[in-house]
């Protein structure tokens, strides 16, 4: 099937690895170029050389914390100057600490609020101008299947995920007469360093072994297994592409039926 994007210009944030690594990845085998960022210089290289080498793609890479308020634009700029224009932005940031909601500090709620939903709305603000110039555009953030039903131990997340949902379908109304489509992709667990980091969290605080948190993990997916980041990256082809011209507004979570909400 041809997507239709050979040529797009995209931003991929958070994209050292996990979830964002692979949505690059995916977007690069379909022909966009790419404009990648992580915090750490050596690591989001590494990415970009890895992204070129599989897919031929041009991968521009930046040192960019998305929780920073000039970043978002910084990435524009970029996108602009190195490709003449930009498309397609995918939303992601890291998530944020595990606890529960009376545990965490003000310092924690505030840092956590503007990387993972303050970065949303300053990305969207920099890059809806390009995407409307360019005539297409499409904005796809990673949230967390919490928007559907909160996760333990995870207030932080349980929160904001919600507050960018909310966001989301705002602006999918907002944007729309501008032909600029914006979605939520709402992961359950995927196979990422992240989700190996909240299970070593919860064995801990649980006081069990790492062996059955996995386990009881795996027990609540009826697929049987957690999710490849490639089945996540595929999606966000798809929400990015011709395919998707008509889907706006919409949260779509890739779980393998973990979730029992309608
Ligand atoms: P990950 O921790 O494996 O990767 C996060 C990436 O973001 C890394 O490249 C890291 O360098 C980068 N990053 C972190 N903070 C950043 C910042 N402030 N500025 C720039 N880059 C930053 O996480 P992941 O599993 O790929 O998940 C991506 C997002 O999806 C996270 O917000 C996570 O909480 C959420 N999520 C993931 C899952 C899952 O199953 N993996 C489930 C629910 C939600």
């Amino acid at each position: 099937m041809d997507f239709g994007l050979k040529g797009k210009r995209a931003i991929v944030m958070a994209a050292s690895r996990g979830l964002g690594y692979a949505s690059a990845l995916g977007l690069a085998r379909e022909g966009c170029n790419l404009v990648i960022c992580s915090r750490d210089q050596a690591r989001i290289e590494a990415a970009a050389d890895t992204i070129r080498q599989e897919t031929g793609a041009t991968v521009k890479a930046l040192v960019a914390d998305v929780s920073s308020g000039s970043e978002a634009r910084r990435l524009v700029d970029t996108a602009v100057a190195e490709y003449g224009g930009l498309e397609i932005v995918v939303h992601n940031a890291g998530g944020p600490p595990a606890g529960e909601t009376l545990a965490m500090t003000d310092e924690q709620w505030q840092k956590a609020f503007e990387q993972n939903l303050l970065s949303f709305t300053r990305i969207v603000q920099a890059a809806a101008p390009e995407m409307k110039k360019a005539g297409y555009g499409r904005v796809i953030t990673i949230a967390s299947s919490s928007i559907k039903q909160p996760i333990p131990n995870l207030a932080l997340s349980n929160a904001l995920r919600a507050g960018v949902w909310g966001i989301a379908k705002t602006l999918s109304r907002e944007l729309a007469p501008q032909g600029i489509l914006v979605n939520v992709i709402a992961p359950g667990r995927i196979d990422t360093e992240r989700i190996a980091e909240l299970d070593a969290i919860n064995a801990q605080k649980n006081g069990q072994a790492l062996d059955d948190v996995r386990k009881a993990s795996l027990a609540s997916i009826p697929l049987g297994r957690l999710g490849r980041p490639e089945e996540l990256a595929n999606l966000v082809v798809f929400l990015a592409s011709q395919a998707g011209s008509y889907i706006t507004g919409q949260a779509i979570t890739v779980d393998g039926a973990a979730g029992n909400a309608l």
